[in-house]
């Protein structure tokens, strides 16, 4: 069987930094090689945030890269492996039968008024919209048609994958990412006789895109996973479920609700 190239990304802490090393070790005496360029299989060593990190640098090869995440603080929803399992991660990858799962990812357009050529990302966990010190203002449409008018902090669209990070701390639903679909969640709505918006997350399915068009303003702060983005000049953002997806190397498999017990409940 012959071997893969790999891709190393790790943080700076001092515990990462020695399992990359030791990783790399291991590589060296494997058929796997060290391709930081042009891998086939994208290890991250950290944790979620570092996993965000190494899709943001592969995210324009993600038809032919794979991802394995080695967690070294707690257990992360991205990161499977242990520290102290890497012989047996490289003796998987030795055999790689090149088994994956793949899980959907935010497509993010931004427009703007001031002729300024449109901008487009790809979200892994989310993309909220914040105004500076000010109420945010804004017309929701789902497709064509206007759905609210929305006075707030801001709004948090989250992936599937997401929705265990930034979407729950506002209230929104963990969501199984086997459904193909994105969740919009209100923060912080203001919710009177006047002003009225549905007040609970909704799932927008992957047929269907929302707009969001925000009224005139130089200070709006737009997030895509850990970067966040000063934004002048937006007149609106679309959001759908982009044609991609991520591929994560399944050489083993944690049950999503397990996971999710495992993080937020705990031994019952
Ligand atoms: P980080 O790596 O310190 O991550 C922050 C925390 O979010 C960590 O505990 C991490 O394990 C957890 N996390 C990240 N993705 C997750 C997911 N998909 N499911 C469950 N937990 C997840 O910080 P970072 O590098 O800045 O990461 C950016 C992410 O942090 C953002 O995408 C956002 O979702 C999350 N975040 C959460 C809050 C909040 O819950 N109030 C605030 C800011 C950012």
């Amino acid at each position: 069987m012959t071997g893969i190239k790999v891709a190393i990304i790790n943080n700076q802490e001092e515990k990462s930094m020695l399992v990359t090393k030791r990783l790399t070790e291991l590589l060296a005496q494997s058929d796997n090689t060290i391709d930081q360029e042009n891998p086939e299989l994208v290890i991250s060593v950290g944790g979620d945030g570092t996993l965000l990190s190494a899709f943001h640098l592969f995210s324009h090869r993600l038809a032919e890269v794979r991802f394995l995440g080695v967690h070294t603080g707690h257990l992360g929803f991205y990161t499977d492996w242990r520290d102290y399992e890497l012989e047996e991660l490289v003796d998987t990858l030795c055999n790689d039968r090149q088994k994956s799962v793949s899980y959907p990812l935010l497509d993010v357009r931004i427009t703007y008024t001031n002729g300024k050529s449109e901008k487009h990302f790809l979200a892994l966990n989310e993309s909220t919209i914040k105004r500076g010190n000010r109420t945010m203002v804004a017309d929701i449409s789902i497709k064509e048609d206007l759905f609210e008018k929305f006075r707030g902090d801001g709004l948090s669209i989250s992936t599937p994958t997401g929705s265990t990070a930034y979407n729950k701390s506002v209230g929104g639903a963990v969501l199984h990412p086997s459904i193909n679909a994105f969740q919009l969640a209100e923060i912080a709505s203001l919710n009177n006789r006047v002003f009225r918006t549905l007040g609970s997350p909704i799932i927008v399915g992957d047929h269907e895109w929302v707009k969001v068009k925000l009224q005139a303003s130089t200070d709006y702060l737009v997030t895509i996973d850990q970067f966040t983005i000063e934004q002048e000049e937006i007149d609106a953002i679309y959001y759908r479920i982009a044609d991609e997806r991520i591929h994560f190397a399944s050489y083993r498999h944690m049950h999503f609700w397990n996971r999710v017990k495992d993080a937020f409940i705990g031994e019952i």
